[in-house]
């Protein structure tokens, strides 16, 4: 056993304006557990002074261990780089604005070792400080994720987590190169729990979470789990295939009459309809072809380019699917 029970992941992004009272709020929480602990704040490439404040405050706080990648990533690209370098017996994840509640940690942290669970996952169980549009779009992806992934990932469960360390060893030798921790760690199978917890206002800044990297987290979920996005190609080709059937029989009984139309008007649309539905086809059949060139590429998704437990200013990525991501 490490003398470190507790890993405490928080993925940040341009977060300066939040650390004050991030650091203000969590590092009571922590010392209240009693137990020997890390945080491994993750910068993801933060233009701002993100880096600098986590170092200035890690002076004075020797747990804050800062772990700097060399560009933006992405959350979760961030959240693998701290699994990675992780080494309590114990990891949560946490948002850095304080829209989790540190104080929640406690409580998982008691639910894991008294149910022997190897997962406890933090749920909202209410979301109303959350705009309107950020409630509607999270509650369509997670009925989405359900039917796709199946009925085991838990609703309005999304980056706070508790795992075991067994999970995180289970979770770092997957060659998954786009993983979606929310998903992924469910479908594992691992015995887990939940805490239901009240989602905070994001203490401050702005969210780091645009439409488009919504978008292309749902993406990401969508084709990691299902191979149903292919198969709407099919389907489109089936439904095309049987309208143009029909039209072709029109086509024939109004030869047929003698009565033959100009047909500019039905040609144009049959050809319009015809290469949509192609470039669609080839569009999601693109799709799945760059998943499968990044994975034969086997890059690394981020780089660390600073880790305050190791002191190295460069640390090289293995490609090994044990290390690589
Ligand atoms: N984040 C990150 N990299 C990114 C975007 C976000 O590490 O490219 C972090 C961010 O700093 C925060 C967490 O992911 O700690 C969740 O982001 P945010 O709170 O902005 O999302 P929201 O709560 O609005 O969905
Ligand atoms: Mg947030």
């Amino acid at each position: 056993m490490s003398s470190i029970v507790l890993s405490v992941v928080v993925p940040m992004y341009n977060e300066e304006a939040v650390i004050p009272a991030l650091v203000e709020r969590l590092r009571p929480a922590l010392d209240q557990l009693a137990v020997g602990y890390e945080v491994v704040a993750v910068d993801d490439g933060s233009a701002d002074r993100t880096a600098q404040l986590l170092f200035e405050h890690g002076r004075t706080w020797p747990e804050l261990r800062l772990v700097k990648l060399r560009h933006n990533s992405g959350h979760q690209a961030a959240l693998t780089a701290g699994l990675q370098r992780s080494r309590g017996d114990w990891v949560v994840s946490i948002d850095a604005d304080l829209q989790d509640p540190p104080e929640t940690i406690a409580e998982m942290l008691r639910a894991a070792r008294e149910q022997g669970l190897d997962v406890v996952y933090g749920v909202r169980s209410d979301r109303s400080t959350d705009s309107f549009f950020k409630r509607n779009t999270a509650g369509a992806y997670y009925r989405l994720m359900r039917r796709m992934v199946g009925a085991d990932v838990p609703s309005q469960a999304g980056d706070f987590r508790l795992l075991s360390r067994e999970v995180v060893d289970v979770l770092k030798a997957l060659p998954e190169r786009t993983p979606v921790y929310r998903l992924l760690v469910p479908s594992l199978g691992f015995s887990s729990g939940t805490v239901p917890y009240a989602r905070e206002r994001r203490a401050a800044g702005e969210t780091k979470y645009p439409l488009r990297k919504m978008v292309a987290l749902a993406w990401d979920s969508a084709a990691n789990f299902s191979a149903a996005p292919l198969r709407v190609a099919t389907w489109l080709g089936a439904f095309a295939f049987v309208a143009c059937l029909a039209l072709m029989i029109f086509g024939v009984v109004v030869w047929a009459n003698g009565t033959v139309i100009p047909g500019w008007t039905s040609l144009f649309i049959a050809v319009l309809l015809l290469s949509a539905v192609q470039l669609i086809c080839l569009g999601l059949l693109g799709e799945y072809v760059a998943r499968i060139y990044k994975t034969v590429q086997d890059r690394p998704t981020f780089h660390i380019g600073f880790d305050s437990a190791s002191q190295e200013t460069t640390i090289p990525q293995q490609r090994s699917a044990a290390t690589a991501r």
